[in-house]
């Protein structure tokens, strides 16, 4: 997995249930703070308007299958019928060039990006106001049919059952103050710098 150390950039993990407003926070948070998004790859049909290599890496099974055995992937797994993963080359890349960067996966690979990667990793969940907010923001969004609406309204439950595993939460409620949480949470991991601080301890103790 490549060198790792404190000196490396962070993995921001952002997941919560589709519709709690992930997308939105990130793009709106990228203008304010200089950090990298990751690009999924994933076996669904792109949704009008998104850009392969932009949005995702639209592939099919067989290409997902292939960079799996290549050991190609970070983290992948199954969310509403389709695969979704997280590419490794970009990452490791990013991060050994001490670059912050934001993967927005489900629980499930936030989970393995966290066994995998567990210096780096820094685990957000977005959480929707209420389920009545969450539902009208998956149908506002006007992307899905009405079956795959209620199958990620459904799935909401079981994401939310592991957030006692994320490091922080955040309400979106009002967007902008989504935004300035996760940039508070961004900025004080930043500070957590154990490596200038034990040269510094361990000074004292010599001294003493
Ligand atoms: P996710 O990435 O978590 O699936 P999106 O970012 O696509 O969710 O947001 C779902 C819908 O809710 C979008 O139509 C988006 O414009 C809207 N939305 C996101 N955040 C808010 C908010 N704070 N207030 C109102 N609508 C929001
Ligand atoms: P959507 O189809 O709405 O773009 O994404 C559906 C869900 O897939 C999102 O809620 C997101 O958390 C998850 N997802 C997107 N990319 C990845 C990824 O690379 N890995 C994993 N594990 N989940 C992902």
């Amino acid at each position: 997995m490549g060198k790792s150390s404190h000196n490396d950039g962070r993995l921001f993990v952002i997941s919560g249930p589709s519709g709690a407003g992930k997308g939105t926070i990130c793009k709106k948070l990228l203008k304010a703070v200089d950090i990298s998004l990751s690009t999924s790859m994933t076996t669904r049909s792109p949704r009008p308007g998104e850009v392969d290599g932009k949005d995702y890496y639209f592939v099919t099974v067989e290409e997902f299958e292939e960079k799996i055995k290549n050991d190609g992937m970070l983290e992948y797994a199954r969310v509403f019928d389709n695969i979704y993963g997280t590419p490794k080359d970009m990452i490791i890349k990013q991060l050994e060039k001490g670059r912050d960067i934001i993967l927005e996966i489900d629980v499930q690979g936030g989970l393995q990006v966290k066994q995998k990667m567990p210096k780096q990793a820094v685990l957000v969940f977005v959480l929707p106001p209420d389920l009545a907010t969450l539902r009208q923001r998956i149908v506002n969004r006007g992307t899905e049919t009405e079956d795959v609406i209620d199958k990620r309204f459904n799935e909401a439950l079981n994401e939310i059952k592991l957030i006692g595993e994320y490091d922080y939460y955040l309400v979106n409620d009002e967007l902008d103050d989504a935004v300035y949480d996760l940039q508070a949470i961004i900025m004080a991991e930043r500070r957590r710098v154990p490596d200038k601080i034990m040269p510094i301890v361990r000074e004292y103790e010599k001294g003493i």
